[in-house]
Formats: C-alpha cells, sequence, structure tokens
C-alpha cells in the first residue's frame, strides 16, 4: 500500500518516466467502450417485479432474497411492488389460461429495457400440467429472456439463470425479437403516451394482442 501510494506521487511530481510510467499507466488506466459500461451497469442494478404465480414462488423470489442466498450480491435485491418500477419478472409458477393477460398487462406496464424468466417447468413448458386450464409454456403469449428448469428449481438454479441473464444483459442483446410478441416497449408507448410515438401499425398490432389474451 505505502509502495503504491509512493508510486502514485512520483507519477503526480513527474518523476516517473519511460518504461515505468508505460508500465504504470497500463496497470492503472482501463480501456472500454460506453456500450460494455453501460451493460454493466444495467446488468448489476436489475429491479425485479415482487410476482409469485405457484410454488416456485417459494424458491423465487422469496429463497433467493434470503440471507442463504442472497440476490443482493448480483445488484438486485431492490424488488419493486409496482411493475412501473422494475424491469424484470420471474415467472414463478404455472400461468392459467385466466392470468396469462395479467401477467402480459404487467409485462407491458413495465420499464424498457426489461427482462423475463421463465422458472420452473410449469412456466417454461406447463410441466406436468398438459390440460385446459395451463397455458403450455409462457413464451406463448410473451417473450421470454431465459428459462431455469426444475419442479422447483433449487435457488442456486436460479440464481445461476440470473447470472446468465447477466452476461445476455452486458452482451447489448437486440430485443428486435420481441416484435412479433408485439412487446417493445412500455404500455404508454404502446398506447402513443406523451412523450413517444409507435411506429405505423404498431398500435393495431398491441390491441390484436390486447383482444387475443383478453387483456
Ligand atoms: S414447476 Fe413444480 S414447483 Fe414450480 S410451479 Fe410447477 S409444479 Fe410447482
Amino acid at each position: 500500500m505505502r509502495e503504491r501510494q509512493l508510486r502514485a506521487r512520483d507519477m503526480l511530481r513527474g518523476d516517473l518516466e519511460g518504461e515505468e510510467l508505460e508500465r504504470y499507466v497500463e496497470e492503472k488506466v482501463v480501456m472500454t467502450s460506453f456500450e460494455k459500461v453501460l451493460g454493466w451497469a444495467r446488468s448489476n442494478s436489475i429491479f425485479p417485479l415482487t410476482f409469485g404465480l405457484a410454488c416456485c414462488a417459494i424458491e423465487a423470489p422469496i429463497s433467493i432474497v434470503t440471507a442463504r442466498y442472497d440476490l443482493a450480491r448480483f445488484g438486485a435485491e431492490a424488488l419493486r411492488a409496482s411493475p412501473r418500477q422494475a424491469d424484470m419478472i420471474i415467472l414463478s409458477g404455472r400461468v392459467s389460461i385466466k392470468m396469462a393477460p395479467v401477467v402480459r398487462r404487467l409485462y407491458d406496464q413495465m420499464l424498457e429495457p426489461k427482462w423475463v424468466m421463465a422458472m420452473g417447468a410449469c412456466s417454461s413448458s406447463a410441466g406436468m400440467f398438459s390440460n385446459y386450464a395451463v397455458v403450455q409454456g409462457a413464451d406463448k403469449f410473451m417473450p421470454v429472456d431465459i428459462y431455469v428448469p426444475g419442479c422447483p428449481p433449487r435457488p442456486e438454479a436460479v440464481l445461476y439463470g440470473f447470472t446468465k441473464l447477466q452476461r445476455k444483459i452486458q452482451g447489448n442483446p437486440d430485443p428486435g425479437w420481441r416484435q412479433r410478441y408485439n412487446a417493445l416497449g412500455s404500455e404508454e408507448w404502446a398506447r402513443g403516451g406523451p412523450r413517444s410515438e409507435p411506429g405505423p401499425g404498431d398500435r393495431e398490432a398491441y390491441e390484436r394482442v390486447r383482444e387475443l389474451t383478453g387483456a
């Protein structure tokens, strides 16, 4: 520590020269791009929605925020009770046909850029519930960014999925693929809110999804 302080002092005084100065700068200066810093900041400041659907909800978000698993280590401890303050939703449990429009509405109300984790067999593919009452996979009606298998997945698996999602966010993925779900932008954007204008055909497409899902 003392040595580092002395070298810093020498550098500030202009006493470091040549190779020594070059080595000092290489050790201290980190070059990166703005996009990478933005992705890093985004991935480490996720605000998950406080939301649960069925038995999986006991594992997440309930378990992963406890001291044992501690989601706060990954910068996502601020669970929000309002979708308008959240940018991630964990679908923890089976999605019934009746619940699907509600889930979709919550998703639409969330802030961009937003992320979805399908947690457990039920939300990913309906699991054992191959019947008329349960949606056979949440990606039938909304975009899903990451799937975590299990029934229920262990909290460690959810955390692993979360770190995978973080890596995905750091890569600044193009969310264009969500267009086929008409799921770009927030609800206000799609409805033509005061601050932004939807593109041609966006509002009609959005209304069509509303009709289909009954929201
Ligand atoms: S995956 Fe298993 S634990 Fe999770 S909601 Fe379905 S039945 Fe329950």
